[in-house]
């Protein structure tokens, strides 16, 4: 199997929680870590056993028990906000990976259920501690991935990882140009910018009309 048909096997077989318990920040890094050699088929603490059974067998390694140092498996839980409590502060927003809260500044701020992997991430950046972990209506701790973490559930909060790392990506790009041009701004001054940017299309202009 080529490298990245291995990745993403491994990956079908992670939560997808982005919990960094394993170590790594999300869970496709664990998996090009296991495909790569570099980590152990057992430190995936919200996959437990079924994710070990699977990891074994695509691996061809031995099953093993979790490795506790990473953490114990335990039932699926969810977030919930005490909404009187919060102070709109975002804090959460930022650091909820698969973009399971909503709210915006000095707004209170709510759990999407449905999207709420129970990773954690967002109870120790909450500044007033408003935020509880309760155990998800119907999960136990042998049904992480199946029947409650349903191949479309992992998959969603695989896609929801993606377009927030996108996100993030492209507004950290928005930011280094906007401190480019102030440095720009600067150094040369608004008006000599304006009569570089019009020289500059003037050229483009010339260009497509020879
Ligand atoms: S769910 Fe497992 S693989 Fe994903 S980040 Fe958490 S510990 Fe790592
Ligand atoms: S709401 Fe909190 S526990 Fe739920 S996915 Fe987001 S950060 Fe994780
Ligand atoms: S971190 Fe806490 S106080 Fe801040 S918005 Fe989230 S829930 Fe509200």
């Amino acid at each position: 199997m080529h490298r990245d048909e291995r990745i993403n096997a491994i990956d079908q077989w992670l939560p997808q929680t982005q919990c960094t318990q394993c170590s790594y920040p999300r869970c496709h890094d664990y998996a090009v870590a296991i495909a790569d050699g570099d980590a152990d088929i057992n430190q995936c603490p919200p996959g437990g056993d079924i994710t070990i059974s699977g990891l074994a067998a695509l691996t061809g390694q031995p099953i093993k028990p979790l490795n506790t140092a990473f953490g114990q498996h335990k039932e699926k839980h969810v977030a919930v906000i005490n909404e009187d409590v919060c102070i709109g502060c975002v804090m959460c927003i930022k650091a909820c990976p698969t973009d399971a809260i909503l709210g915006s500044a000095k707004v209170m701020h709510t759990v999407i259920e449905r999207d709420c992997t129970g990773c954690e991430l967002c109870i120790e950046p909450c500044p007033v501690d408003c935020i509880d972990l309760l155990p998800h209506r119907q999960a136990s701790a042998d049904d992480w991935r199946w029947p409650d973490y349903s191949p479309e559930s992992t998959e969603r909060a695989r896609q929801q990882t993606n377009q927030k790392l996108v996100r993030e990506k492209l507004r950290k790009q928005a930011k280094s140009s906007m401190s480019k041009l102030k440095e720009l701004r600067k150094e040369k001054g608004s008006d000599q910018i304006k009569s570089d940017i019009a020289a500059a299309l003037a050229r483009v202009k010339h260009k497509q009309n020879d």
